[in-house]
């Protein structure tokens, strides 16, 4: 199967596209208890959360090191794995939003929907947000169906930094999932009103997510031409 909205390739039973986000296949997320995976627990979540650790790496980070600077050294991938009980709680959350995004994108909905409470509990914790840490808890929100919580979110980019396009992106996942087609389509709009000027920018956010951005870029030209494709 492929993304209706991206034509990124997923797997048979995902929901959501990793790539742009784009909810896929039919219906609403059901509640994160439906279908529990309890085979995932107690030490099988333990060993689930190393490899997740073991697979992360931190290669498009901002600040990382400019590639060459360091004699091109493949160290990151030979480090030992990290302990989880060590981590800041700003690596802690942003795995598991990252799990719950991989594990989408595999089409392993019940153990995304297992992992989602966790990610959102782990972004409740950390003292202050970021905008890139609000885009994760809205994308997290859209996985699980809260659409009120993901423009939550966007407004409080909005109110951060007023052209961000992050919190674009969030409004028209949200009025989507939604069924809001004029509000979907004002905040594709405002996407690529806004877009040039704050690419330009080069927020360290907006290199971690180019895939999200190329792929919105995408749909928004597509809608805005008209050319929306029906569902
Ligand atoms: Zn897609
Ligand atoms: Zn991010």
């Amino acid at each position: 199967m492929t993304c209706h909205a991206c034509g990124a390739p997923l797997a048979a039973t995902a929901k959501f596209c990793h790539k742009c986000g784009a909810q896929v296949g039919g219906g609403q997320a059901p509640g994160w208890w439906v279908g529990l995976p309890w085979g995932v627990a107690g030490a099988a979540l333990g060993a689930l959360l190393a490899v997740l650790a073991l697979r992360i790496g931190r290669s498009r980070e901002p600040g990382a090191v400019p590639d060459g600077a360091r004699g091109g050294t493949a160290a990151g991938s030979l480090l030992p794995a990290p302990d989880i009980s060590q981590m800041s709680p700003e690596e802690r959350a942003t795995r598991l939003y990252n799990r719950v995004m991989t594990l989408h994108s595999q089409g392993k909905a019940d153990s995304a929907e297992f992992f989602l409470p966790m990610a959102l509990q782990a972004y409740a914790m950390l003292p202050a947000l970021d905008i890139d840490g609000r885009y994760h808890i809205g994308v997290l929100d859209l996985t699980g169906g809260d659409y009120a919580g993901a423009l939550a979110q966007a407004d409080s980019i909005h109110r951060a930094v007023p052209a961000h396009l992050f919190a674009f992106m969030l409004r028209a996942r949200a009025f989507e999932l939604r069924h809001d087609a004029a509000g979907a389509r004002r905040a594709y709009a405002e996407f690529l009103r806004n877009e040039a000027a704050e690419r330009a920018r080069q927020r360290p956010e907006y290199a971690e997510h180019a895939d999200n951005l190329d792929a919105f870029h995408t749909q928004a030209t597509q809608v805005a031409a008209g050319r929306t494709r029906a569902r």
